[in-house]
């Protein structure tokens, strides 16, 4: 019987066949609904029809809880702990180019197993060659966007900027990313100019891609969004004024939570590594109450919310932390932490039409979890089915 399954999953997988019924008892559809006893009908990896459950299912997932895939928008799906549990951003001194390789490759595998069918990462060049080759399905991974490089204060001239973006585009990056501010570990103060910042953001729109910016204080996120970029990441220090004229300009925020708890958790790994510094940590810790705060301003200020975790080494797989972190610290109702990951995370990336929801027409990411996230959040943690564009990555039971 179950063999039965998977060979029809198998066929529906390559578009062949009959199309595949996914029966479900709770599904909760990325917009903010919950329906009960719904079949999805999924044709050549979309969903072509949703309609109460009479048909004998493909695969029955009734049980648990069904959402659509999750996304996560900010990611360094390249960064990892080598041999002697030190941190790693790719090829070093210590650590050769396969190693960096294959530790990319099990964080993509762990981050889709987590439940997460797309991820923006920011990015490293060999995020592109990831992204890649999870596209064509010769890896498993999460849809994978990229911005290959980082714009920073140290990235030259406004004219060398927008030469930069321009090669960016070429080269097939996916998004900007840009750099207002310094890290956490350094006070978050505003490092780019405001002319860097208008370059970074005014020639990304102009190649036709977003730019999201990294930026802790008022003065550097205030100026990339009157430049017009799409989302502020982290955002920990934002002022109330700034918070609402992000929500006028429709400008999308990330703050996380997820990165400053693992840093936390995993100190030895990092520490004495650049800016990890002992100074740098009791600066993290403070911010934790400073997220908290800034997070129940931006929902009380009705700004759009997306979910990212800012995954670093040891992060990769626990995504979904990031949505208990949000409804336990940050005040969030379990469904408004799924919409930020979900439906708003996936129009923030310019791609509603495709993913982010269980509706007609749009890409079959499915992941199902046991429980449900809506009276205990931290069934997020207990995936247990996940379905990336018609394709099966993990089912119950395995
Ligand atoms: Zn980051």
């Amino acid at each position: 019987m179950f063999r039965t399954g998977i060979a029809l999953l198998f066929l529906a997988a390559l578009g062949i066949g009959q199309p595949m019924i996914v029966k479900t008892s709770t599904l909760i559809d990325g917009k903010g609904h919950v329906l009960t006893s719904k079949e999805i009908v999924i044709e050549g990896g979309r969903i072509t029809g949703i309609a109460d459950a009479t048909h004998r299912p493909t695969l029955d997932l009734s049980g648990y809880t069904v959402m659509p895939g999750w996304i996560d928008t900010h990611v360094h799906i390249t960064w990892y702990f080598n041999k002697d549990g030190r941190l790693e951003t790719g090829p070093s001194r210590t650590s050769t180019a396969q190693q960096a390789w294959w530790a990319a490759v099990a964080n993509a595998s762990a981050t889709l197993m987590g439940g997460f069918t797309t991820v923006q990462s920011v990015g490293a060049q060999l995020d592109g060659q990831i992204r890649d080759l999870t596209a064509s399905g010769v890896l498993p991974g999460p849809r994978i966007l990229t911005s290959l490089v980082q714009i920073t204060e140290r990235s030259g001239t406004p004219e060398q900027i927008r030469a930069t973006v321009q090669k960016e585009k070429k080269d097939g990056a996916d998004l900007v990313k840009l750099f207002a501010t310094a890290s956490i570990r350094d006070g978050g103060k505003m490092t780019a100019t405001v002319e860097q910042i208008n370059a970074a953001c005014g020639e990304a729109k102009a190649q036709g891609l977003r730019t999201i910016v990294h930026a802790h204080a008022t003065e550097g996120a205030r100026a990339s969004i009157l430049a017009g970029c799409t989302s502020i990441e982290h955002g920990t220090f934002l002022d109330d004024d700034t918070l609402r004229l992000m929500a006028e300009r429709g400008v999308y925020f990330d703050p996380n939570f997820l990165v400053l708890h693992n840093y936390l958790d995993n100190k030895p790994k990092f520490l004495g590594i650049g800016n990890y510094t002992e100074e740098g940590f009791a600066a993290m810790e403070k911010g934790l109450p400073l997220v908290a705060d800034v997070y129940k301003r931006a929902r009380k200020a009705n700004v759009k919310i997306v979910l990212g975790t800012d995954a670093v080494a040891g992060a990769h797989g626990h995504n979904a932390e990031e949505f208990i972190y949000r409804v336990k610290d940050g005040g969030d109702s379990p469904m408004d932490a799924l919409i930020s990951g979900t439906s708003m995370a996936a129009e923030s990336l310019g791609m509603a039409d495709r993913i982010g929801s269980i509706a007609e027409g749009l890409e079959a990411d499915l992941v199902a979890v046991q429980g449900n996230p809506l009276d205990d959040i931290t069934a997020v943690r207990r995936v247990v089915f996940v379905m990336k564009q018609g394709r099966v990555y993990r089912s119950p039971g395995n």
